[in-house]
């Protein structure tokens, strides 16, 4: 079995050189100028080690057979697919690839990119022997010898590379799916400070609601990006540059300041009745709060907001309490 997750191994670090020499043949500068249309330098494109999959069924399978790698191998490693009639075919076709790495450096599996509009956008390698999803992060390897005091997480390779592109060199995503436990704790093992940059859109803030929750857990501080004006942090810095970014990422909120701002926002401040109803969600937000001084503080800052005192904000708190006990 260890014999096997070895060949698993070299098969992908074979492939990734594979996509990686094709992407530089002169007849794909489609794909090259993708990457390139996109704002990124060859430097970080070589440090990423992206590649290009060619619009072919069997140029992988031709390429990796040639080298000694089987056909059971190539399955077992998530790089093919198998048709009904049991025939096997490249399951990377057409799209520009992002290699995915672990701690160790060892290639695992891949990311693909369509080029336009189709669909699927991204194809992901299937779970294997070698890869699980859940428990790595995309570019781990590069951010886990950051001098940065603070982790980033993003939601996708595009996000990522851009920031490290702009000096961000401990930006890492969760590999599409929202963030599990396992990741946070590996996060935890390298940093006690992360700083979430999901995308603005309803998707991208729901998950970082979800994302708090399981990084607490963990003990890390947690702040929480807002991207204003751009729908992730690849379009903001494109846009606004890496000092404009690194200017939000000092203006960022811990998460109770972020968590009472999405509750505002379902309300109408200046109505009455909704100021009540804003109050109750937010007792039962802070209700939450572990350490009863952050309760304090973000109790005030929701009297705040509402217009109302810090006593009235804390017995509506301490109700909360009470319900809970
Ligand atoms: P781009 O990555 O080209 O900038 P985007 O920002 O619109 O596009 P999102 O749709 O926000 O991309 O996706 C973010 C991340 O989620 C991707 O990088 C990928 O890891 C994952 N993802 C998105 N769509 C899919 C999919 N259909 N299957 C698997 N993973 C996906
Ligand atoms: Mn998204
Ligand atoms: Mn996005
Ligand atoms: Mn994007």
């Amino acid at each position: 079995a260890a014999r096997h997750r070895e060949r698993l191994y070299a098969l992908c670090k074979d492939a990734a050189r594979f996509y990686y020499q094709t992407l530089w043949q002169p007849e794909h500068r489609a794909a090259q100028q993708y990457f390139i249309g996109r704002g990124l330098h060859r430097r970080v494109m070589n440090q990423f080690g992206l590649g290009y999959a060619p619009d072919s069924f069997h140029a992988l399978i031709d390429a990796m057979t040639a080298k000694g790698y089987t056909r059971e191998e190539l399955m077992d490693a998530g790089l093919v697919s198998r048709s009904e009639k049991g025939r096997i075919y490249d399951r990377f076709r057409n799209r520009v690839m992002f290699p995915i790495i672990d701690v160790r450096g060892n290639v695992i599996a891949f990311g693909g990119r369509v080029m336009d509009d189709s669909k699927p956008k991204y194809l992901n390698s299937p779970e294997t022997l070698i890869f699980h999803k859940s428990r790595n992060l995309f570019a781990l390897n590069l951010a886990k010898t950051t001098k940065n005091g603070y982790f980033i997480l993003a939601e996708g390779y595009m996000d990522v590379i851009a920031l490290h592109q702009a000096g961000f060199d401990s930006a890492v995503a969760s590999l599409g799916t929202s963030l599990t436990e396992e990741q946070a704790r590996i996060i935890a093992r390298h940093t006690d400070q992360i700083v979430i940059s999901y995308d603005a859109d309803g998707a991208g803030q729901a998950a970082a609601q979800r994302a708090i929750d399981i990084l607490k857990k963990c003990d890390l501080q947690v702040k929480v990006l807002k991207i204003p004006g751009a729908k992730d942090p690849d379009e903001f810095i494109k846009a606004k540059g890496a000092d404009a970014f690194r200017a939000i990422i000092d203006r960022s909120e811990n998460h109770n300041a972020y968590r009472l701002e999405q509750i505002a926002a379902k309300y109408d401040l200046e109505d009455d009745e909704a100021r009540v109803l804003f109050l109750r969600d937010a007792a039962r937000m802070l209700a939450g709060i572990e350490s009863s001084i952050e309760r304090e503080v973000y109790a005030g800052r929701a009297a705040k907001m509402a217009g109302v005192t810090a006593e009235a904000m804390n017995i509506e708190v301490r109700r909360e309490l009470g319900i809970r006990r």
